[in-house]
C-alpha cells in the first residue's frame, strides 16, 4: 500500500519529479509525455466502491487542482465534467500516473445514466461509511453508489445520506461524519415513506419492477410529476412547486427546499432534475410527488403546508403571457409534462 502523504510532488514543466528530501524520481519512473507532462501520483489506492472523482478529490489536496480545469491524463476535450468516466486511452494514462494496474482502476469508474445525479452534483454521502473509513485509517471515500438520484438512504447503515459542500473538497480533513441527530418516530416514518417511494420509482423506471397496482399513474408519469414538483416549468426565472412547502425545524435537515428562482428547466428537462443533488431537497419533491401517487395515505404523511393547486403556478403563468420565441421550449417541456401528468389527479385534499 501506498501512503497517501508520500512526499513527491509534481512538476507541471515535466523537467524533474524531484521528491522534497531531495531524491529525484527514478528514471525508470517517468511516463511518455504528454504536452510536456510526466509524474507520478502517491496516493492510497481507491477504496471500495470509491469514485474516480473522489479519488482525484484527495489527489487535489495533495498535489493542487489542476491548472485550465484539466487534468494531464485527460483529453484536452474533456474537462472536468467526464472525471468519473474517463476513456479507456485516459483510464491508461491514469493507471500508469498512480502507479496500478488498469484493470483496477475500471471498476472504480461511473458511467453516466439516467438514473445517476449530474456529475457535478455526486456530492451526496453517508456519515456512518466515513466514520468507518476514518476508524479503519482509510481516506474518505465517496462511493459511486451514492450518485444514484434515487438512493437517500445508505444501503448498509440504513441512515439518511447528507449533503458535502463542493467547498469542502480542498479541506483535508472536514467533518464528514457528524450525523445528525436521529430523526423521530414521525419523522423515521416520512423518511421511510420516501426511500420507498424513490426505490420503487427506481426500479419501475430503470430495472423493470411492475408498477404497484394500487398507485396512481405510471412510473414515467410519476417522474414527470417529480420533474414539475422539482424545475421551474415557467418561462422565467422562478421558484420550484417543492419550494412553496414549509418545513419544520425538526424535519428541515432531512427535508427542504430553497426559496430562490431558479432558471427554466432546460430541454432535457429529467436532466434539469439530476441537478438537484442535495437528498434534503430531492426528498422534498419525492414526498409532494409520493402524496399525489400513492393513495390513501394517512393525513399525518402529509406534506406540512402544502398548498391548495400548488402545481397550476406554471399553468398561470402560461396563461398570463405571450408565447415568445425566447420561450418557445421552455412552453413545449411544459405542455408536454403537464400531459404526462395527468393520471394524477393533483386534488391534494
Ligand atoms: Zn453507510
Amino acid at each position: 500500500m501506498i501512503p497517501q502523504h508520500a512526499c513527491f510532488f509534481a512538476s507541471h514543466n515535466d523537467s524533474v519529479c524531484r521528491a522534497e528530501n531531495g531524491r529525484e524520481l527514478p528514471p525508470g519512473n517517468m511516463l511518455p509525455t504528454r504536452r510536456g507532462f510526466s509524474y507520478r501520483w502517491w496516493l492510497t489506492a481507491p477504496g471500495n466502491d470509491e469514485a474516480l472523482r473522489s479519488l482525484l478529490e484527495r489527489a487535489d489536496r495533495l498535489y493542487g487542482a489542476p491548472p485550465e480545469s484539466t487534468y494531464v491524463w485527460q483529453d484536452h476535450q474533456s474537462g472536468l465534467c467526464c472525471l468519473d468516466a474517463p476513456t479507456s486511452r485516459e483510464l491508461l494514462r491514469l493507471s500508469r500516473m498512480l502507479g496500478m494496474p488498469a484493470r483496477k482502476l475500471v471498476a472504480h469508474r461511473l458511467m453516466d445514466h439516467p438514473a445517476l445525479l449530474d456529475p457535478a452534483e455526486r456530492r451526496a454521502y453517508c456519515p456512518q461509511c466515513i466514520q468507518d473509513d476514518q476508524a479503519a485509517g482509510r481516506p474518505r471515500a465517496f462511493r459511486r453508489t451514492w450518485a444514484r438520484f434515487f438512493l437517500l438512504r445508505c444501503p448498509n447503515h440504513n441512515v439518511p445520506l447528507q449533503w458535502a459542500e463542493p467547498r469542502l473538497a480542498a479541506i483535508a480533513a472536514p467533518a464528514l461524519h457528524q450525523a445528525l441527530e436521529l430523526p423521530s418516530a414521525d419523522e423515521a416514518e416520512i423518511l421511510h415513506l420516501v426511500d420507498t417511494f424513490a426505490q420503487t420509482l427506481e426500479a419501475c423506471l430503470w430495472r423493470g419492477q411492475s408498477w404497484p397496482a394500487c398507485w396512481r399513474g405510471n412510473a414515467h408519469a410519476a417522474r414527470a410529476l417529480l420533474i414539475h414538483c422539482l424545475c421551474n416549468l415557467t418561462g422565467e426565472e422562478a421558484a420550484p412547486a417543492a419550494a412553496q412547502l414549509w418545513f419544520s425545524p425538526t424535519l428541515a435537515p432531512w427535508i427542504t427546499f430553497p426559496i430562490r428562482p431558479v432558471p427554466p428547466v432546460g430541454p432535457a428537462p429529467w436532466d434539469s432534475a439530476r441537478r438537484v443533488g442535495r437528498p434534503a431537497w430531492r426528498r422534498a419533491a419525492l414526498w409532494m410527488t409520493a402524496w399525489q401517487v400513492i393513495p390513501k395515505l394517512p393525513v399525518r404523511l402529509r406534506p406540512q403546508t402544502i398548498p391548495e393547486a400548488y402545481l397550476d403556478d406554471s399553468d398561470r403563468w402560461w396563461e398570463q403571457h405571450r408565447p415568445s420565441s425566447h420561450t418557445q421550449k421552455s412552453r413545449r417541456v411544459y405542455a408536454a409534462l403537464r400531459n404526462t401528468c395527468r393520471p394524477f389527479p393533483f386534488d391534494v385534499t
